[in-house]
């Protein structure tokens, strides 16, 4: 018999859902709590790669996955100037009918999980948090912000970078830690020539072209900002155009059409590793709550999701739920600790313009990295 049968998640974002959905199919009980009243997300894109598309198959929500993305298989690094340095093949590890990587929005990403963790019978609630916690005999005591109160086998944490949870287990042992680099980004219409996703290297930093549909796609482009400036809403289009100056080409032609501070998306880059096992007793966090990263190589939320399929097919596999948690830790930990730090790392040589740096290197040794069954 299953120790785990009734499981509180605690955050509805990628990481929550996906682990809602891979405990739901392993028939665990589970209740999931999101502090946001409207549950929505801000409307850009992300990269998924191989690796995520496989765990997605996993999750049995690919189809309409993929219905609500861009497919595609290659990814390039070019110059500032759009000459092409590298193609790098996409791997198919879903299977050979399968695409090797899609760009979704993150709506319509969430929008296929949460309705298939509603599909599911999860019971969501809604504008609600945790009040309290108490690890009494087999089980967790919680009493909700509502003042409501359940009786849980396993609670995981999967409230991202500013874990609350994770402050409760750790005291203030892990904070997030500002990187020195941002991250802008702006929604096109799909260019012709992007079918695929295309990164650019610049003076200052790497531009990127991500398809997210077939009339759709962003860009991005990271920056150095050693101050953490606030930046003034107003000024967003003319700062991204600056921190855009040294690209020609392609992202050159588009950058001039960046006019509109509205439609900016801008993001301080902040990281947080925790660097000991991701549990106390029977409760353990997920996702960004225990390695958020920077986006550098596309795989922050891959992680997470990586993470709750792990959870599931450890919950269901026999033992106590400190052997499932311990079997769970040695499938994850190296392999997060190698994404969070190689993406730090690629941020870091940005901000020191090391040209001897592998970038391309790196993105090859990452996929290796992530083809590998988990
Ligand atoms: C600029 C940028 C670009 C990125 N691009 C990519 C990419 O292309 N590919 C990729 O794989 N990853 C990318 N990432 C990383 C990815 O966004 C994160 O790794 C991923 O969203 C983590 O998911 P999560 O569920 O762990 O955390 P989150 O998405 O942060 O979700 C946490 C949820 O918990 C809720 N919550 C918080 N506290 C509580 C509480 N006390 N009670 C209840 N609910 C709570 C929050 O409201 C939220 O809904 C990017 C990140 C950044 C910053």
């Amino acid at each position: 018999m299953n120790a785990v049968k009734k499981v509180l998640i605690v955050g509805g974002g990628i990481g929550g859902l996906c682990a809602a959905i891979a405990l739901r199919r392993q028939d665990i009980e589970v209740d999931l709590v999101e502090l946001k009243t409207q549950w929505t997300v801000y409307g850009v894109g992300i990269i998924q790669q191989s690796n995520v598309v496989r765990e997605m198959a996993k999750l049995g929500v690919l189809d309409g996955y993929l219905d609500a993305a861009y497919a595609f298989e290659d990814v390039t690094i070019n110059t500032t100037a759009g000459e092409q340095l590298a193609r790098i093949p996409g791997q198919r590890l879903a299977g050979p009918e399968y695409p090797a990587n899609v760009g979704i929005s993150r709506l319509a990403l969430h929008q296929v999980l949460s309705e298939t963790v509603a599909a599911l019978g999860v019971s969501v609630r809604l504008g609600l948090s945790f009040e309290s916690l108490e690890q009494v005999g087999e089980g967790v005591d919680v009493l909700f912000t509502d003042a409501s109160r359940g009786r849980y086998d396993l609670v995981v944490g999967a409230d991202g970078l500013y874990s609350h949870l994770r402050g409760l287990l750790f005291g203030e042992q892990y904070l997030p830690r500002f990187t020195g680099q941002s991250v802008w980004r702006y929604n096109f219409p799909r260019a012709a020539g992007i079918d695929h996703l295309a990164t650019f290297q610049g003076p200052a930093g790497n531009a990127g072209l991500v398809p997210l549909g077939r009339d759709q796609m962003y860009l991005f482009v990271t920056s150095h900002e050693p101050a953490n400036p606030r930046m003034e809403a107003a000024t967003l289009a003319t700062q991204m155009r600056q921190r855009l100056s040294g690209f020609t080409g392609l992202i050159g032609e588009l950058r001039e059409q960046i006019t509109d501070s509205d439609q900016v998306v801008y993001k301080p880059l902040e990281v947080v590793f925790v660097s000991e096992p991701w549990y106390r007793g029977r409760v353990v966090l997920i996702g960004d709550a225990v390695h958020a990263t920077t986006p550098h190589l596309g795989q922050g939320a891959g992680m997470a999701i990586e993470d709750a399929v792990v959870l599931g097919e450890e919950l269901i596999a026999g033992g106590s739920v400190e052997q499932q948690l311990q079997r769970f830790m040695a499938r994850r930990y190296e392999r997060c600790k190698f994404i969070s730090d190689s993406s730090v790392l690629a941020g870091d040589k940005e901000m020191a313009h090391d040209s001897s740096f592998d970038r391309i290197g790196l993105v090859r040794r990452m996929l290796d990295v992530t083809a590998a069954p988990i």
